[in-house]
């Protein structure tokens, strides 16, 4: 019922794509498990990733090059000055271990809103960036760095300590999908060895 009004209130705001972007999403989240329902391993790892999303957004900070790299680029990219990276499809980057760890770490339905903008790309670009808070975004969103970006944090002088934030990033999101992975193989080890002896 929530998850229906809430599909009601994108339609007025967004265009049709969005919208059922936004329900799907959401219902994916909603289908993955609670906190209180991963391994203990899987929950301590998604609140790591949780923290360490924010500890590189703000080490990142005020980026340049991300307010004008679409400009001149092709639809949806070009919609935008900037973002050309969340020029793509949002279920290709919110894959299952993406939203898995987002849920486990206490992102919630009602966290994923949409811009009020065209809708260009991924449904939470927007003209100003991205809507979501740090904590709610996919690892990947963060711990990417495309080519300009980095020459960028290189002149910044900080290139080699946000590449070794990313790099924990990716080892704590790696030991969560393989956490992950052995609580589904329990527990469909578990469904058969109940049910079969
Ligand atoms: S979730 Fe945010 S950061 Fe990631 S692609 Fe979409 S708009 Fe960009």
């Amino acid at each position: 019922m929530l998850a229906s009004i809430a599909y009601l209130l994108d339609l007025l705001i967004h265009d049709r794509a969005r919208a059922d972007e936004l329900q799907d999403l959401r219902k994916r989240l909603a289908a993955a498990p609670p906190p209180g329902r991963v391994s203990h391993q899987e929950a301590l790892l998604a609140l790591e990733l949780r923290e360490l999303r924010g500890e590189i957004l703000r080490a990142l900070g005020e980026v340049q090059v991300c307010r004008g790299c679409a400009r001149g680029h092709p639809l949806p990219h070009g919609r935008w000055d900037g973002g050309h990276c969340c020029g793509g499809r949002t279920a290709h980057l919110f894959t299952d271990d993406e939203v898995a760890s987002l849920r486990a770490g206490g992102t919630r339905a009602w966290h994923l809103r949409g811009p009020h903008s065209e809708h260009a790309g991924c449904s939470f670009r927007g003209p100003r960036g991205c809507s979501l808070r740090p904590a709610d975004r996919p690892n990947l969103c963060v711990r990417y760095t495309c080519p300009e970006l980095r020459e960028e944090l290189r002149a910044r002088g900080d290139l080699a300590q946000i590449d070794r934030m990313c790099d924990r990033l990716l080892v704590t999101f790696t030991r969560f999908t393989q956490a992950r992975a052995r609580r589904r193989d329990d527990e469909v080890f578990g469904e058969l060895l109940g049910g079969g002896h």
